[in-house]
């Protein structure tokens, strides 16, 4: 089963209209240097979104390119939803990726893999391709629980949402341990999971589940790129610290 490498940037709540405009002229003129082979992306503030798409209509960046969103609304259509932003709203600023159930809103805002299920299916419904994100933390490592808990994250989405969502984006294992700490899991922490992640996939659907681009994320940066994406189901990276900065997220791109 080939798939297309794709590495995604997370740029968290960073940023600014000025810091948008630069990293994108910045990551052009790489590109046009010398373009990268793999297909990438990135996900910044919605508030930015549109300090992006229409400046990638007007001039696309080479090779495949998208820019996304870092969560989306489980809920449809408008209503008295104060301070949500749905999935209609990102497609309306040319948002394509959609970054569902990160650590970050897992463990500070409480979501649970039922609201992040419903998420994955108000992006996919909306036409975004979401970008799943599941993970252990230290203590569930520790605890020889790591497995149990990526089958549960993941069964959760099953269930709701399809794997039709999944194959229209990605999903990505992000040990929260190894997420902006600067050390990245071990190639042989990494491997296993994925292959994990990969089983519960192609069980759903043999087919569309060795279809499915599985990301790896934590501490991902130009020099521990390639190690990384080389192993078997790793098809590429959720990059968040590096990413910020247009030269080393081309470089994590260019190492595919
Ligand atoms: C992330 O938050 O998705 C992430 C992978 O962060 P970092 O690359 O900074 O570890």
């Amino acid at each position: 089963m080939s798939r297309i490498p794709l590495v995604v940037g997370n740029w968290k709540m960073n940023g600014s209209l000025a810091s948008s405009d630069a990293w994108l002229r910045e990551f052009r003129e790489l590109c046009r240097k010398d373009a990268v082979r793999c297909e990438s992306g990135l996900c910044v503030p919605s508030a930015y979104l549109l300090a992006f798409t229409p400046k990638l209509d007007s001039e696309p960046v080479a090779g495949e390119f998208h820019v996304g969103a870092e969560d989306v609304s489980d809920r449809v259509g408008t209503g008295a939803f104060t301070g949500e932003v749905s999935g209609d709203m990102l497609r309306d600023l040319g948002a394509w990726w959609c970054i569902v159930g990160h650590s970050e809103r897992r463990t500070l805002y409480g979501e649970t893999d039922e609201r992040v299920a419903e998420k994955v299916k108000a992006a996919y419904d909306a036409g975004l391709h979401p970008i799943l994100c599941v993970g252990e933390t230290l203590e569930e490592r520790n605890a020889g629980r790591t497995r149990e808990v990526v089958l549960r994250q993941i069964a959760a989405v099953l269930s709701v949402a399809g794997i039709e969502a999944l194959e229209a984006g990605a999903v990505a294992y992000e040990p929260l341990w190894a997420i902006g700490t600067g050390v990245a899991a071990g190639t042989d922490q990494i491997e296993p999971v994925h292959a994990v992640i990969r089983g519960a996939l192609e069980e759903a659907d043999p087919v569309k589940g060795g279809a499915i681009r599985i990301l790896y994320g934590g501490s991902v940066k130009p020099q521990n790129a390639a190690e990384i994406i080389a192993l078997p189901d790793v098809d590429g990276a959720l990059v968040g610290g590096a990413s910020l900065d247009a030269g080393n997220f081309y470089r994590i791109c260019a190492a595919v």
